[in-house]
């Protein structure tokens, strides 16, 4: 398999090349040249295989610059009822992905949040620590991994690559503006390559001291730094697989059709629904929900892409949402505008400009039909309203992303065809966002047993001012 720019590179890398990078040399994202296409026959064979087994038959079809016994290794390592451990009671952690059902066959969770940070970026982030070490050791090359993060992305980052060979992670985050449980999950790591950087100031500090850092050729070369960002092709294609799996597990057969609803930020998690959708998956609704950040269910409403600046970006119980500028959403309106790299450079060419751009008269929105998406947004009110009524209906509770999902997917059922189930994607688990819990539902959330107390172990974290040349010195010094 072979990858192309979204804006028309004309090189032509494979798997491996791309897994330690991140845009193409012309800003633009990775995709496959083409989307490999899933027969019936094989679809039919896929519907009884366990998720490790399925995570490989789908990952072959992308990654064939690995030899296939390794592959299959590094998913046998990857995906465990050991690693996934954190399933409802009741619910089997041996399927890595159970769905939790609401009202059974009509309206589910499909779980993707039981791995070890209790958030969905666990599914793609510890095949990503696997792939890393495997490549790395390959090549006889180390990398050291910066970033920022304001909660999930840096904790699934950090216990997918605790421990790994030749990986460091330098990890900056806002000093006192994550959850108490946030910081325990991510400072208490004890392994020698896991760095913890508090910094004095905002997230967009944080951010601005990696961007400054990344942007200093030199360093960077001579540092070995890289990133695991949101944009990193093999985390989309990890995602493909819970798509299938949750299918079969929501189906009897493979002439029935099934509904996802994805809380999304970035667009990474429904970019990966979409394009399991362009394989063949039968999928009848890819519905998209956002809080109140709400750039992407305006863009389906009316074709109007406007990234927001930060100050209108609202600072919501749904953090991990609060995107104002979803960076894999390229990916999708390059196959919206029919895989043309000229057009998609001129579309993002307003947006990098701080920009927007306007396709709601064009041909190409007139044929968003065809990719069956659907959007809605919540809010603060409404997620706590639905983290409420599930409680209550269901005596299921749930975070407040998966609740965002939950609301739109209700405010959505009319655009759903009758019979068809409606999974909706579960993000995070509640023990994550304990504060908004305790105003719906008047109590603590539940909290998988190994985790009591994690706020008493001791911590392991360098508070700093946000200044570029410490960061560095940090750096160069541990490496
Ligand atoms: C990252 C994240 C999201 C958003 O996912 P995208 O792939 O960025 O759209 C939603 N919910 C939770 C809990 C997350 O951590």
């Amino acid at each position: 398999m072979k990858y192309l720019s979204t804006r028309g590179h004309a090189a032509r890398p494979e798997f491996c090349d791309i897994l330690l990078g991140g845009l193409a040399p012309d800003g633009g994202l990775y995709l496959p040249e083409s989307y490999p296409q899933i027969s019936r026959a094989e679809l039919d064979a896929w519907r009884s295989l366990s998720y490790v087994d399925l995570a490989f038959a789908i990952l072959s079809k992308f990654i064939t610059d690995i030899p296939a016994a390794d592959l299959k290794a590094i998913c046998d390592r990857t995906y465990t009822a050991e690693v996934y451990r954190f399933a409802r009671p009741g619910d089997d952690a041996a399927e890595i992905t159970p769905v939790h059902w609401l009202e059974a066959g009509k309206l589910g969770l499909l779980e993707l949040s039981n791995g070890p940070t209790l958030a969905f970026k666990d599914m793609a982030m510890q095949l990503l620590g696997n792939l890393f070490e495997y490549v790395l050791e390959r090549r006889g090359e180390t990398i050291n991994i910066l970033g920022a993060t304001s909660g999930d992305t840096g904790s699934a980052a950090e216990y997918a690559m605790r421990g790994k060979h030749a990986v460091r992670v330098f990890m900056l985050s806002p000093h006192g503006k994550m959850s108490a449980f946030q910081r325990a999950q991510m400072y208490s790591l004890q392994d020698e390559n896991i760095h913890n950087i508090a910094v004095t100031g905002m997230f967009d500090d944080a951010q601005d001291i990696v961007k400054a850092v990344s942007n200093d050729a030199a360093f960077k070369a001579k540092y070995k730094i890289g990133a695991v960002n949101s944009i990193n092709w093999a985390r989309v294609a990890a995602q493909i697989v819970y798509y299938f799996k949750g299918y079969f597990a929501a189906t009897r057969s493979n002439d029935e059709q099934v509904a996802f609803c994805v809380p999304s930020g970035n667009f990474g998690n429904i970019c990966a629904g979409h394009i399991a959708r362009q394989m063949g998956l039968p999928v009848t609704r890819l519905i998209l929900a956002t809080n109140e950040n709400d750039v992407l269910d305006e863009f389906f409403r009316t074709g109007v892409y406007r990234p927001r600046k930060a100050a209108e970006t609202h600072v919501t119980s749904s953090p991990s949402m609060d995107i104002s500028k979803a960076s894999n959403f390229e990916r999708f309106v390059f196959d919206l505008v029919g895989r043309d790299p000229k057009r998609v450079a001129e579309l993002w060419k307003a947006v990098d400009a701080g920009g927007a751009f306007d396709l709601s008269t064009s041909a190409d929105f007139a044929r968003i039909g065809e990719f069956a998406f659907v959007s809605g947004c919540s809010s603060h009110a409404g997620r706590v309203a639905t983290i409420r009524k599930v409680f209550e209906q269901y005596g299921t509770m749930i975070d407040t992303h998966t609740a965002d999902g939950v609301k739109v997917a209700w405010d959505c059922a009319g655009s759903v065809p009758e019979g068809v189930p409606v999974l909706v994607l579960e993000t995070a688990l509640p023990a994550k966002f304990a504060e908004t819990i305790r105003e719906a539902l008047g109590r603590e959330p539940e909290r998988p047993a190994e985790l009591e107390g994690i706020e008493k172990l001791p911590q392991r974290v360098e508070l700093m001012a946000p200044d570029v040349a410490a960061v560095k010195r940090f750096i160069a010094e541990r490496v």
